[in-house]
């Protein structure tokens, strides 16, 4: 039984590499499956999905979804989706359309603040990817308008400053719903993020999702402690979730965090896989 690696993000989202490279490389690093999440889309899937098949590699269709949450952040992962459902494509396709909108909002707002700077100049930062708010600040660096990104955020962009446009999100009971009504399993993506203070609030939180539908906890996670990977791991025995794990590699930071392996750490036996399998045939 070889190990897998089930959080990769490609290039559909904002990971560096494409679908069929990231098939590859996991295939070359002796992994015996992965699944690609990319965020809030299922656009890399398709090719991830037929390279699997061309080289003989196990490719599970994977997808993370961004849900309202505060005060910090909910990720939630599904696994096996169906990406011929015609609901899910349309739930991500007004997603992707709301997000499109947000850019040229925040452009404005900075304009309406005195910043002299255009849609065009952002986009030229993205490079032609997703456009996102480190773009707006490389702008505003090179202009002279702040002197680092830093100051980016906290005088223009950060949630609650002057020139943010909140993401369209959907909440977590949305969320869980589309991923089972495309027949996936829904995860929760990193608990470490969610900003939670006691096990007591994790715990609460659990079991109204578990209502929803939640079926597993990602509990091997690079940015996981021990201790909190020993606390996420009792709470999802107690109430019978499935274990996962994932690098949430983008390849980025290449010299410290591997497909597979994450820091060195991580070995994710294919049992993880097996465990979501039989679930979703459950009825
Ligand atoms: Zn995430
Ligand atoms: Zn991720």
């Amino acid at each position: 039984m070889g190990y897998v690696d089930l959080h990769l993000h490609t290039t559909a989202s904002d990971g560096v590499k494409s679908p069929s490279e990231i098939v590859r490389y996991a295939k070359s690093k002796g992994l015996q499956a992965i699944s690609i999440t990319d965020h809030d889309t299922i656009g890399g899937l398709e090719e991830g999905l037929a390279e699997g098949d061309r080289i003989g590699f196990e490719v599970i269709p994977g997808i993370e979804i961004s849900a309202v949450h505060s005060p910090g952040s909910m990720h939630l992962l599904g696994y096996f989706i169906n990406i011929h459902h015609p609901p899910l494509n349309e739930r991500l396709k007004y997603l992707q359309r709301a997000r499109e909108e947000r850019n040229p909002r925040m452009v404005e707002k900075l304009n309406r603040l005195g910043v002299n700077i255009t849609y065009e100049e952002v986009v030229r930062a993205s490079g032609g990817g997703q456009v996102g708010r480190p773009h707006f600040a490389q702008v505003l660096i090179e202009k002279g308008y702040v002197r680092n990104f830093q100051e980016a955020f906290d005088r223009y962009l950060k949630k609650g400053a002057p020139a943010y446009v909140d993401k369209l999100r959907f909440t977590p009971r949305e969320a869980i719903h589309f991923i089972n009504e495309a027949s996936g399993v829904a995860v929760l993506g990193h608990p470490n993020t969610l900003g939670l203070n006691g096990s007591t609030e994790l715990e609460n939180l659990t079991l109204s999702l578990l209502k929803e539908g939640l079926k597993g906890i990602e509990v091997y996670y690079p940015e996981h402690s021990s201790s909190e990977i020993g606390k996420y791991k009792a709470l999802a025995e107690k109430h019978c979730l499935i274990l996962t794990g994932g690098t949430d590699y983008h390849g980025i930071d290449k010299e410290s965090l591997d497909v597979g392996v994450g820091r060195g750490e991580m070995k994710l036996p294919y049992s993880m896989v097996e465990s979501l399998k039989a679930v979703r045939s459950r009825p």
